[in-house]
């Protein structure tokens, strides 16, 4: 039997089913696991939602956001909930480092896990894996594996708009990491009556003019380019974070901007946070930014979007960050 036809097996039957996803959860963390619960939900299984921290404000639309289960708020109640699962699934992560110490407590647990996830190189962590690095969002593989089910009549337009979301918020609005298979997908949820230009309205376009404002300080305060590697960085300091009244999700979209410019094929956003330093990594092409967020930062990621994070001086971190560009891209000259 293939991975889903084992799941399938499991999922034949009515069972309590807990989806979890990633700490810091974006538009595919979260519509990878509305869309999988609102569908089974559909077929009779009891699911909640468990996310290790609170998602941007943004994605409050969806179905059932709002019953999402957040770790570091209702831990006690996550508890009981894994407790009482016979399933719990992992979407859009597929090492414990994502979910921090929610990982601890799922690590000690008897349930069945299943990963479904798009992340380079899974851990062992899950008695199922599908795995599939050239899909776009893990929201393409949850339609995949909804569609793979006889009952195709209950994608609906809620279930639809999850998926989308995802699919748009992890492609950039299928600017990269699409495939032929992504635009079917597209394709068959507008169908279904996703309002793909509402939707896109409602993720894009809602900057506060405090983010905005802080993408002008970053661009006109913040940026250093070094063209002869094609490479641009934005920092923020600590106090940037206060003298901005900086908070989650605020930073969203500042390390695009940077490729936006001719000839910068990597792009660098490093935050300096209270203990830590955190990372965001871009790039265009071949250039496998997820190998210097592992060789270099406790981190991974995708080829062309990674991040890590570091206990390091701000000024460390980025010099540790110019140092090693050798390593990973050709010498330009500039003419
Ligand atoms: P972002 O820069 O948007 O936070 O993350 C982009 C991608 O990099 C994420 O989808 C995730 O795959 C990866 N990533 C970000 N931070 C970390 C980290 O600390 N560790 C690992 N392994 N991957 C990360
Ligand atoms: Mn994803």
């Amino acid at each position: 039997m293939t991975e889903i036809q084992h799941i399938k097996e499991l999922l034949k039957i009515p069972q309590t089913i807990t989806i979890v996803s990633h700490r810091n959860p974006d538009g595919d963390a979260l519509g990878s696991s509305l869309a999988l619960r609102l569908y089974l939900e559909k077929k009779g299984h009891l699911i909640n939602v468990i996310l290790p921290s609170e998602y941007p404000k943004i994605f409050g639309f969806l179905h059932k956001a709002n019953e999402t289960l957040i770790y570091d708020i209702d831990t006690d109640r996550c508890h009981n909930v894994i407790d009482s699962s016979k399933i719990i699934f992992f979407l859009d992560f597929n090492a414990f480092d994502r979910i921090d110490k929610l990982g601890d407590y799922i690590a000690k647990s008897e349930a069945t896990t299943i990963m479904i996830d798009h992340h380079l190189y899974p851990e062992p962590i899950a008695d199922y894996v599908i795995s599939k690095p050239e899909a776009s969002s893990t929201c393409e593989m949850i339609y995949d594996f909804l569609m793979s089910y006889d009952e195709v009549k209950l994608m609906d337009k809620q279930i639809g708009e999850c998926i989308f979301t995802g699919m748009i918020t992890d492609t950039g609005c299928f600017k990269y990491a699409t495939n032929q298979n992504t635009y079917r997908v597209a394709a068959a949820l507008k169908e279904v009556g996703v309002d793909d230009y509402g939707l896109n309205d409602k993720i894009f376009n809602t900057l506060t003019e405090k983010q905005l404002r802080l993408m002008g300080h970053c661009l006109a305060n913040r940026m250093e380019l070094i063209p002869e590697y094609g490479t641009g960085i934005i920092y923020l300091t600590k106090q940037d974070y206060e003298d901005f009244d900086i908070g989650r999700g605020d930073t969203e979209g500042i390390v695009n901007q940077i490729l936006t410019l001719e000839g910068i094929k990597v792009a660098a956003f490093i935050r300096e946070q209270p203990t830590i330093v955190k990372l965001s990594l871009r790039s265009k092409g071949d250039i496998s930014v997820n190998e210097i967020a592992a060789n270099h930062f406790n981190g991974g990621g995708h080829k062309n979007a990674a991040g890590g994070a570091a206990y390091a001086k701000l000024e460390d971190i980025i010099s540790r960050f110019k140092q090693v560009l050798p390593k990973y891209l050709e010498k330009t000259t500039q003419t």
